[in-house]
């Protein structure tokens, strides 16, 4: 037997919604059945719906690492250059697809507590004319930062370049789109602030996206990470590459309907909100936040800096032991330096950021509590 998951304030994955896990009982039905085929089609249509986008998107089966992946390889040729903007783990990460399909990869980087400046962006085009691909990490959660993705897509599509985002933790709990940020690609999951289960990845692509995708001979085919195989796999009488992982389908499919009955706009403003009473939190009780500055703070998680005088490791496990609320401890840079506390989907409620902020609270009062 699993234990009864504590309080998960994680940054993904998350806990699921309630109707999410009642979908998931579901009875499993075959992937050729008629009645599965409709809905396979009305998901990609209410996906396309949620990310407000004109093609049909793309769903792979497997988790949003597989998405992120497929789309390096689907879109860049040995003729591209490739500009990778680095801010966080996930896009440093991203180099190493790029370089593996591109011709070149440039990194314009800035320290992980700090988000990409478009001016900076504006002066390598300048002296790289031949940057042909964008690469993005919207809100690279290892730092809890958020990348002014608005300006940076108008500034990609200025130049003409594509743009790939990795917009895992942000869509769905913010107001953030492939069409409006000028995306080409643009990768998200269920498992984050849609508040679904990990396992599949949710691309978004434009038109040019998949023209340029069709007439480059280095996109993988035959291949698990072929983004072309799934193009057209919500026709109906169109055979699915491989099995779909039915389960997750219709997890999906609840956590989308739960989106539009909630309404976007107010989840997003449960994200905002829950954050929010976090960070005041957070600054009440000393605590600095990673980011530099408070506005590249991302809504969907808030990554703060621990007191000298008690290890990550040990306030995460004061916070499940005693509390029942688990949180994430850093990652590469970050790691033994923060804990990070997810908004995400059916964590992201107010009452849960003041039960964190109090439990912390009790904890870091008391004289016991140094290491
Ligand atoms: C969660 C996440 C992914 C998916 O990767 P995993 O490490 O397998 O969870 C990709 N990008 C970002 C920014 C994420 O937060």
């Amino acid at each position: 037997m699993l234990p009864i998951p504590p309080l998960m304030l994680t940054t993904g994955p998350v806990p699921a919604y309630p109707e999410v896990l009642a979908a998931l009982g579901s009875p499993v039905l075959y992937d050729y059945h008629p009645a599965f085929q409709i809905f396979y089609a009305d998901v990609t249509e209410k996906l396309r719906q949620a990310l407000r986008c004109d093609a049909a998107p793309v769903i792979m089966q497997g988790e949003a690492i597989l998405g992120i992946e497929a789309a390096a390889g689907a879109l860049i040729s040995k003729n591209d250059v490739v500009l990778n903007l680095v801010s966080g783990a996930y896009g440093k990460r991203f180099a190493i697809w790029a370089s593996r399909y591109g011709k070149e990869v440039i990194e314009l980087a800035v320290p992980y507590d700090d988000v990409i400046d478009p001016q900076a962006i504006r002066e390598v085009l300048r002296k790289r004319p031949d940057i042909s691909v964008m690469a993005l990490c919207h809100h690279d959660t290892p730092s809890g930062t958020l990348n002014p993705l608005g300006e940076i897509g108008a500034i990609t599509a200025e130049h003409g370049a594509y743009l790939i985002v990795d917009a895992v933790s942000s869509f769905g709990g913010m107001n953030v789109h492939p069409q409006e940020a000028h995306a080409d690609i643009f990768i998200t999951s269920p498992s984050k602030c849609l508040g679904s289960t990990p396992g599949l990845s949710l691309i978004a692509m434009s038109d040019r996206a998949w023209a340029k995708i069709e007439t480059n001979p280095d996109a993988p085919v035959n291949s698990f990470l072929s983004l072309l195989a799934w193009k057209d796999a919500s026709e109906p009488g169109k055979p699915f590459p491989v099995t779909p992982s039915i389960g997750e389908i219709y997890a999906l499919n609840a956590a989308l309907d739960r989106y539009v009955e909630e309404g976007p706009e107010n989840v997003w403003a449960r994200h905002a909100l829950t954050a929010a009473i976090t960070r005041k939190g957070l600054f009440e009780l000393g605590l600095p936040l990673w980011p530099k500055e408070e506005a590249f703070c991302s809504p969907t998680a808030t990554v703060f800096k621990v007191p000298e005088n008690i290890s990550d490791v040990t306030l995460r496990d004061r916070l499940l032991h005693d509390h029942g609320i688990l949180v994430s401890l850093g990652r590469g840079e970050t790691a033994g330096k923060v804990l990070r506390v997810g908004h995400m989907g059916a964590s992201a409620q107010p009452d849960f950021a003041r039960q964190f902020i109090a439990a912390l609270s009790g904890i870091l009062s008391e004289p016991f509590s140094a290491d």
